[in-house]
């Protein structure tokens, strides 16, 4: 089974491309949405964020107070540095028994922004890069989260450069307008079933 990394900065088109791969039948893991889970259910990770950010910052019924954990993040270069230190190794564990798991699919992907800036690419075996211009993202984001443009910019600025996110990939998928998704989409998951059996075949010889 070939493990599979998708990214892209915010607003490039990520979750859209992931629900075309699962239409095809491929298992996909939401890196963001599973590290909001675990921040609610891992004792180890609830823990180590109290020690962080003050036992308050979980309510009684142990949900985390994120509005106050983005301002001190966002504010707090070093906080930042620390929570993530939690999180990301945590999402590299969870994510490698997740792959453990769909071990008899040809491939699996795992959806991730930070995937480069985390270190989790260094687990996988190939990573695609979701591109599109930044007035496009802007707009996109705009009209689906309703942010103004100072704040998406906000974000962006706390990501790798788009380029190096590029640079460093081995496909890349360009949501711009110019040429079918789903075509692009194919294509790769074509090169992915082929890897999948030459893999296959080396193992068995
Ligand atoms: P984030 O990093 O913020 O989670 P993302 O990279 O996962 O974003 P999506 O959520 O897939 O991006 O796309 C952002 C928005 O743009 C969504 O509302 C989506 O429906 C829309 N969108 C994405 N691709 C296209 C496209 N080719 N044409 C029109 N709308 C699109």
């Amino acid at each position: 089974m070939i493990k599979v990394g998708i990214t892209g900065n915010i607003g490039s088109g990520k979750t859209t491309v992931c629900r075309i791969f699962e239409i095809l039948g491929i298992p996909v893991y939401y890196a963001d949405d599973r590290a909001k889970e675990l921040l609610q259910s891992d004792k180890e990770i609830i823990e180590q964020v109290k020690k962080l950010f003050g036992d308050d910052v979980y309510d009684a019924n142990n949900r985390l107070d994120k509005k106050r954990v983005a301002h001190v993040v966002f504010n707090e270069p070093e906080f930042l540095k620390q929570y993530e230190a939690i999180i990301h190794p945590a999402v590299i564990r969870d994510g490698e028994k997740w792959f453990q798991r769909h071990a008899q699919f040809p491939y699996a992907i795992k959806e991730a922004a930070l995937l480069f800036e985390s270190g989790g690419y260094k687990h996988l075996d190939k990573t695609i890069c979701v591109t599109a211009p930044v007035n496009i993202r802007i707009k996109r984001i705009q009209e689906r989260d309703g942010l103004d443009t100072e704040d998406i910019l906000a974000r962006m600025r706390n990501q790798m450069a788009e380029a190096e996110k590029v640079e460093l990939s081995d496909f890349i998928i360009y949501n711009d307008g110019t040429a079918p998704l789903i075509r692009q989409v194919l294509n790769i998951h074509e090169k992915l079933l082929e890897l999948d059996k030459k893999q296959d075949q080396f193992e068995r010889n």
